[in-house]
Parts: C-alpha cells; structure tokens; sequence
C-alpha cells in the first residue's frame, strides 16, 4: 500500500503536470471509486475547473480547484495517477479519465478499486470527508518537531508500532516505514511508548524525518506486485534499502550479527532486528 512516500512522490508529479491546468471533460468508470458520491457528482465538480495546487496530508492527495472545492485521491491498496498524451491506449482499470486542456489525460487506475476520487467543500471537510479532518500531523508537511513528538509518544500508552500506524497521530507511515523508522531508530516495534529515553525519543524523531526523505528522494518503494508507480509509470528504488521489511531471515546489514524476524499480530507483519533494536 501506497504510504507517506510514495504519495509524496505523485504529488510531486502533480505539481509539474496538473497544477494549472484546466479539466475539460471527465470520464468515471466503475462507480466504486466515486462511492462517496456519485458519477454526476465528481463529473459536475471536476468539469470546467482549473486545479490550483497539489498537497498531501498522510496519504491523501489534495488539489484545491478554483471553484473552491477540492479534489481528494486516496491510493489506498492498488491506486495510480497516471498522465498520458490524450489517444494513449489505458490501461485495464482505469476508473476517472480527466481531459486537460494540454492535451495530456490524467488517469485514475485502481485493480482492485479501494482507492476513490471525490470532490469535497474544504468548508464542510468534517462532513463530506471525515477521515481527512481527523488526521494527525504529518511528519514532512507539518512541522513535526521534537517536542511534539515527545508529547504524542508520553500522553500515549501504546506499543511503538501501532502507534506509528495510527493515522489520527502521525499521518502518512504505514507498514513498510513503520518498521525502518523503528530500525533505524534502535527501537523494538513493541516497545511501550510512555516508556522511552529522552536519547531514545531524539532518536525515534530524527528516523521519522531521515527515513521518510531518503524515501522521498528515491521515489518511493515499488514492490514485486509493482502496484505502485510514479505519475509517468516509473517504478521507486527505495526498496533496496530497506533494512528490515521484507528481509526476514536476511542478516541485520545495521549490526552484521542479528537475523531479521518476523512477526505478525492483526494481519500486519512487522519485522526487526532482535539484536540492534532494543
Ligand atoms: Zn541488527
């Protein structure tokens, strides 16, 4: 699934291929992915519009348009934003098709249609898209700094990694760098998170920047499902280096002496180093 990243690195295609343009026309396939809504609803509110600008919060994609409504894509499982020259073959599962006025088509793609696109009022955020009003703060976005950090980790009794995941905290880590941030920052995924070092708390909080960047700057992390993609179809690199996720039975590369483990509680695998990470 795509996460913090990842969404990071469509927005930044966004930025340079659909900020400023103008939606001439709209195509929505499968309803799914409008769910919230409808077809009329995201047809009528794309049409006709220019989009302003490209944000992120977590893992949601928001574009201002200058009907002061917003459009919001969230990738969820399998979801890409593609942009082709108009007449470009599509691919299977392209589910919304916006004309722009360069003559290139952006492309919501989604196999297995978790991921949606809906157009909301920011007005009205806490009404038409809940999920987005009540997110955390977002550790590349927002100013997530040290004392902060140290305020959410102590006024929660949680263990560190569903803690990470939880996107009413921090916005934007999932699986994937939920385990690398722990790793790097020599932390045990279930270690109680009231119960951490200052040492370790600075520790914790210069991973979550130092991770998430180097991703950012990789362009995310594609894995052998290659479900996720950059806006011009290109593939991330930041899965080669991963040190833990995916490496189970892999030696630690951090320490040389532990072995990666794997664990796996409520569906979610996490993994780490029962060497490095204390
Ligand atoms: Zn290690």
């Amino acid at each position: 699934m795509p996460e913090l990243p990842e969404v990071e690195t469509v927005r930044r295609g966004l930025e340079r291929h659909a900020v400023g343009r103008h939606i001439r026309e709209v195509e929505v396939g499968r309803e799914r992915v409008v769910r919230r809504t409808s077809r009329r609803a995201l047809i009528d509110g794309l049409t006709g519009t220019t989009i302003e600008a490209a944000r992120r919060r977590g893992k949601y994609l928001l574009l201002p348009l200058d009907s002061g409504d917003e459009m919001m894509i969230h990738l969820r499982m399998s979801g890409q934003v593609l942009v082709a020259p108009a007449g470009t073959e599509r691919p299977p599962h392209t589910h919304v098709v916006m004309h722009l006025d360069d003559g290139n088509e952006l492309w919501f793609v989604d196999p297995r249609t978790f991921g949606e696109v809906v157009v909301f009022d920011p007005d009205h955020v806490d009404v038409e898209v809940p999920d987005v009003a009540v997110l955390g703060v977002d550790p590349i976005a927002d100013d997530l700094t040290l004392p902060t950090l140290r305020r959410l980790v102590r006024s929660r009794r949680r263990r560190l990694k569903p803690l990470l995941l939880d996107q009413h905290v921090i916005a934007g880590i999932g699986n994937i760098y939920a385990d690398e941030i722990l790793h790097a920052a020599r932390l045990r995924p279930d270690r109680r998170s009231d119960e951490l070092s200052l040492r370790s708390e600075r520790l914790l909080h210069r991973s979550i920047g130092t991770i998430l960047r180097a991703a950012i700057e990789a362009g995310g992390s594609t894995l052998g499902d290659a479900q996720y993609v950059d806006l011009m179809g290109g593939e991330g690199s930041y899965q080669d280096d991963h040190r833990v996720y995916g490496r189970a039975g892999e030696r630690c590369s951090t320490c040389g002496v532990g072995w990666i483990r794997r664990t796996v509680s409520a569906q979610r695998s996490t993994h780490f180093c029962p060497v490095c990470q204390r």
